[in-house]
């Protein structure tokens, strides 16, 4: 499985990067005609124009949001209009899963009638359960954050990316990112800083729950443009012996 890194920057878009989307790869072992399956975590602010330095963005098979928060699923909009109007014909229906309510908010982020909104164009399928797109299997996890949100587990190829999206510190999280090989940690927080609950993690939360679910791996993302990203760097390896890195655009992971 391949990660891309499409967008990483927190809560809104940076200097040096969109807001949060990334890109999983894999091919279908069942298959014959093996060719890669792409689906898209999020689809955040400004992250559908950097997703054409990746990959043909037609040739998405699935968008997987976290949740209804502008920084992680707004660029639904411009994707539809790309997949409508494209010269090369109106585009396949795709699968758009997110939480309850999903396809009256992009029909209402583009300002559409909510009756047909982007019906004709995504297929919008609400979280309540795993599912499987081509080879990737994919375990919603709920998380607490002021409004309905997920972390995605994700497993292909043999091996598992655990997501986090938007999340404060809950139990959940230990779920979530259980032996993965790559646990992608928001980390918009600063421990020196009163934070209030049930928003988002710190460096140092992500690294505590790396350690405890045994990940392989950490990435710090969700960092904001007016933080240090190198303090949720030191945070997390206070509390976490594994390798870290800070998340950033254009940043692939070959699992
Ligand atoms: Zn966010
Ligand atoms: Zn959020």
């Amino acid at each position: 499985m391949r990660l891309t890194v499409v967008g990483c920057s927190g809560s809104y878009p940076g200097p040096h990067s969109p807001a949060s989307c990334y890109l999983l790869e894999a091919e279908d072992p069942r298959d014959p005609a093996g060719r890669t399956w792409r689906v898209l975590l999020d689809l955040g602010s400004g992250a559908l124009g950097a997703l054409h330095v990746h990959a043909d963005p037609l040739a998405v098979d699935a968008v997987l949001l976290s949740h209804l928060h502008a920084d992680h699923c707004l660029d639904l909009s411009g994707y539809y209009v790309m997949r409508k109007y494209h010269p090369s014909g109106a585009q396949p229906r795709i699968p758009v899963w997110g939480p309850a309510g999903t396809a009256d908010r992009m029909a209402r982020a583009y300002d559409l009638p909510l009756d047909p909104g982007m019906h004709h164009e995504f297929d919008f399928r609400e979280w309540s359960g795993p599912i499987e797109v081509g080879p990737f299997s994919v375990t919603p996890v709920p998380m607490a954050h002021p409004v309905d949100a997920f972390g995605l587990r994700v497993s292909a190829d043999g091996v598992t990316i655990a997501y986090t999206g938007d999340t404060g510190p809950t139990p959940a999280l230990e779920d979530l990112a259980r032996d993965a090989d790559l646990f992608l940690a928001e980390a918009s927080f600063r421990s020196v800083d009163t934070n209030p609950p049930d928003l988002h993690l710190t460096g140092a939360d992500g690294g505590r729950v790396a350690r405890r679910a045994g990940v392989r791996r950490l990435v710090l993302t969700h960092v904001p443009p007016w933080f240090d990203p190198a303090d949720a760097l030191a945070e997390a390896a206070a509390e976490y012996d594994g390798p870290i890195e800070l998340a950033r655009a254009g940043a692939v992971y070959d699992l």
